[in-house]
């Protein structure tokens, strides 16, 4: 348990991105020292004294944790990205939204055969984003072996949609 509060330096937005979503602000909690600190310790403490090859952080808030949890824990840092943003061969799956589909791709040689990794984003909603994910690790032969988020919205099925993985949440809001 970190002696910060890390939950209060989140700022909520109404209405953000669309009328009647409330949107968990992170960069509030980032933009502070002690908050920034308390975050990166919380996953390195969760994930030490485990052996992670490749550390996935999903575009884009996946993307403020995943390098610095890789550096600390001896493992590289693989990007997810949005389509058409990678410049070599990629693989690519497309995910349903809650209205329309979306698509992620991931470098085709950045996760080798038996590969252990991790999955990290800031935040887990309805799952379908986390779970596309582990797809493109599978594709690849990679073994998935968690997911990291910073904060579960809880009651939105993201945890059965990731069901048979670990899953760290370092906070849940109802
Ligand atoms: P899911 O796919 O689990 O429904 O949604 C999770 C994805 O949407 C994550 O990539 C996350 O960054 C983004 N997301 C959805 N809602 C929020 C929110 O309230 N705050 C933040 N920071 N990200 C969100």
């Amino acid at each position: 348990m970190s002696s910060i509060d890390i939950l209060s330096l989140i700022r909520q937005v109404p209405n953000y991105p669309k009328e009647g979503i409330l949107f968990y602000d992170i960069t509030t909690a980032l933009e502070n020292p002690e908050g920034l600190r308390a975050i990166m310790k919380g996953f390195i403490d969760q994930y030490r004294d485990q052996k992670i090859d490749k550390v996935i952080g999903t575009e884009a808030r996946g993307f403020i944790f995943a390098p610095t949890l890789a550096y600390e824990l001896g493992a590289g840092f693989v990007p997810v990205r949005k389509p058409n943003k990678l410049p070599s061969v990629t693989i690519g799956v497309n995910y349903a939204l809650e209205y329309g589909t979306d698509r992620l791709e991931i470098h085709a040689d950045a996760i080798k055969p038996g590969e252990r990794v991790l999955i990290v984003d800031d935040l887990l909603a309805t799952g379908g984003t986390a779970h596309a994910v582990t797809q493109l690790v599978t594709q690849l032969g990679g073994e998935t072996i968690g997911f990291a988020f910073l904060l579960e919205l809880d009651g939105l099925g993201g945890r059965d949609k990731l069901a048979g993985f670990d899953i760290f949440s370092m906070m849940t809001v109802p």
